[in-house]
């Protein structure tokens, strides 16, 4: 079975596309930044543009199972229309007499966008029974909410049952599961993966399942502290998880066993204390004196990062270096941003950026069109990156 929008034509159709227009909105009910509308944007065109019926359904926040003006998606109404450039049409209720009566007046060509499903706890519930219900308004199901496909809710995973034969990837999916298989599964080598972040017991997973995948681990940011201190470094206060010491040395052993280039950094960037204005040295990363705590990648590591990241032909990055939203500590995590960059462009390397944090400082730091692929998804990308095949996925390929 073909998964792909571009295998059909949806003339005539009513599409029933599960869309992420979980969008941030300020006090005046206002969408302080569109990214999510835009990337569905390419497939909502597609469906209309072939003289379909486009049928969207999202979530917005976290509405406690019930109607709440402020998780209307009433109020994003005018930034889908000019992201479209076309009119949409609201319905008030994601299911039953509200939605069919908006969605049976709709002509060819045209968009309705349905009210928050999670106005109803069976969305998260995955209830199969309100699945069926929301199922009722399209002949057609798209999934292209790559930011929930790592839930099993009654729209994004569920609702698959009732089309059978008509369930698809959105453009935005499957640009998102082409590009974690191009480096999970890449034979251009060598393949280097860059994980940084405040904590490792948040990416065990991740580094667990990399191992059989890559040539090079870097690993920076906070969780480093806990490899250092394993083996005995001294790292001050620096952020350490006593309780993974253990873990951290398994993971080490893990990857000598498998002939793994794993880099940790060799110098650090230090402060007095957690803030902005701390006073600041330089020192080997594991004879950091007490009271002084690591907050950013030193000079050294940052050389021989780069080095490595320069000759590779894969790069994955998920994680900073530091505490780069200090601009004193964020010395670190702008030169991978930037080792990254100039890969893609020096010799074509495949770079992919993925999960919050480092998405945040290569669009920070401007550098987003410079890397090959920038992930929209941040729980569903780290769960990629786990090595599990998400739920909204599996639904739809079963
Ligand atoms: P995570 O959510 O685990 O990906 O971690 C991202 C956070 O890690 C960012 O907010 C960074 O400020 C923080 N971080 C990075 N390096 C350090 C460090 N050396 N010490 C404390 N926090 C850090």
């Amino acid at each position: 079975m073909a998964y792909q929008l571009d295998s059909r034509n949806f003339s005539g159709k009513r599409v029933l596309v599960r869309v992420d227009f979980n969008v941030p909105l300020n006090e005046q009910m206002q969408v302080t930044d569109d990214t999510r509308i835009r990337a569905a944007a390419k497939t909502i065109k597609k469906i209309i543009g072939d003289g379909g019926k486009a049928i969207l359904m999202s979530h917005l926040g976290r509405p406690k199972g019930g109607p709440e003006d402020k998780f209307s998606l009433r109020h994003i109404v005018p930034n889908v229309q000019s992201v479209l450039g076309v009119p949409v049409h609201f319905a008030e209720d994601c299911i039953g007499d509200k939605a069919a009566s908006v969605v049976n007046a709709m002509k060819n060509g045209e968009v309705v966008l349905l009210e928050n499903l999670r106005f109803y706890k069976e969305e998260e519930g995955g209830d199969e029974f309100f699945a069926g219900r929301i199922a009722e308004n399209g002949d057609v199901y798209v999934n292209d909410a790559f930011g929930t496909a790592h839930r099993a809710h009654a729209s994004t995973a569920v609702i698959a049952k009732f089309f059978p034969t008509d369930r698809l990837f959105g453009y935005l999916m499957e640009d998102e599961v082409q590009n974690i298989d191009r480096v999970l599964n890449s034979n251009q080598t060598p393949v280097t993966a860059i994980i940084g972040g405040s904590k490792v017991s948040s990416k065990i997973a991740i580094i667990d399942n990399l191992m059989d995948r890559v040539d090079n681990l870097i690993i920076g940011g906070g969780m480093a502290f806990t490899f250092i201190k394993a083996q005995k470094g001294k790292v001050g206060s620096s952020l350490v998880e006593e309780d993974k010491l253990d873990v951290a040395l398994d993971l080490l052993v893990k990857a000598r066993e498998k002939n793994v280039n794993l880099l940790l950094p060799t110098d650090a960037l230090i402060a007095d204390k957690f803030a902005a204005d701390a006073n600041t040295d330089s020192c080997g990363v594991g004879a950091i004196p007490d009271g002084w705590m690591g907050l950013d990648i030193g000079p050294a590591s940052v050389e021989s990062f780069k080095e490595v990241i320069l000759r590779s032909k894969t790069i994955l990055w998920n994680g900073p270096m530091g505490v780069f939203e200090m601009e004193a500590f964020a010395k670190g995590t702008i030169a991978v941003a930037e080792a990254l960059a100039e890969a893609t462009k020096n010799h074509g390397a495949f770079t992919l950026v993925g999960g919050g944090d480092s998405v945040a400082a290569v669009n920070q730091f401007g550098l987003a069109e410079q890397v090959s692929y920038v992930s929209t998804g941040g729980g569903a990308m780290l769960e990629s990156l786990e090595g599990i095949e998400l739920p909204g996925i599996a639904a739809i390929r079963k």
